[in-house]
């Protein structure tokens, strides 16, 4: 089955759980369709038996990172993690006279560009040339302590950019909102690199594929208006020669 089709069903699935008495086996079975939808991959795609999310990583009872975390909170006992899951948002290091340039709030056209260019793959991602206001959604990764044992944990989130005055910002809320992704974003930092690697590049290409979308739309929609604009001008142009003929 096509993985559309299995994704599909997956969503039917977990629409009947949320009327069902007992949703664990309807939204486990629609967790195994997503996994399958994913196809064989060199690291886990595992499924948390709480939220049952796809996840690359599971505590001891066979939870998600995100829950054994809650679960601890919960429990109100011991260590407890209240650092933010979400990844941070790192500028880059700049040159001390370009920071200055910035602080004094003069970038000139080429860092812009340079700036544009760190998130957007040209006329692909989005606009050819940068655009203020331009939102895209990048993805992040960090790593944290797992909530058990001393192991580390590499953890891949997806953080919305907004443009402006020549630099990405980092906003809560984009208008397209935030990608659907079905690859795993939690796995044991000791994990194969190679199989981690792969990991990092597979959900990459989920938000880059969303973020192609966007574009792809908005594309579409600003030639459909430019069009129109020009046909616009072709009849104004022949209602005026008509005129003058007539005249
Ligand atoms: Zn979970």
């Amino acid at each position: 089955m096509a993985a559309e089709d299995l994704l599909t069903q997956a969503d039917e699935l977990d629409a009947r759980a949320f009327a069902s008495a007992h949703p664990e086996t309807l939204r486990r079975q629609a967790a195994e369709l997503r996994a399958q939808a994913l196809g064989e991959k060199p690291y886990p795609v595992l499924i948390c038996g709480e939220c049952f999310c796809l996840t690359g990583w599971l505590d001891g009872s066979g939870v998600c990172a995100g829950d054994a975390w809650r679960r601890r909170e919960h429990a109100g006992g011991g260590f407890m993690d209240v650092r933010d899951l979400r990844a941070g948002y790192e500028a880059p290091e700049r040159p001390a006279w370009e920071r200055a340039r910035r602080a004094l709030g003069i970038p000139n056209r080429r860092d812009r560009r340079r700036e544009w260019l760190r998130q957007v793959v040209p006329d692909e991602t989005g606009p050819i040339d940068p655009e203020d206001a331009w939102e895209i959604e990048a993805a992040t990764k960090h790593e944290r302590q797992a909530p058990e044992g001393v192991h580390l944990l590499v953890q891949f989130d997806v953080r919305s950019l907004h443009f402006e005055r020549g630099t990405w910002m980092p906003i809560d809320v984009s208008r397209h909102g935030k990608p659907r992704t079905l690859v795993p974003r939690t796995f044991s930092a000791a994990l194969r690199i190679d199989a981690l690697a792969e990991a990092w590049n597979d959900f990459g290409e989920e938000v880059a594929a969303h973020n192609r979308a966007i574009w792809q739309a908005e594309a579409a929609a600003r030639d459909a208006r430019s069009r129109a604009a020009a046909e616009r001008r072709d009849a104004e142009e022949l209602e005026r020669g008509t005129d003058r003929l007539l005249g």
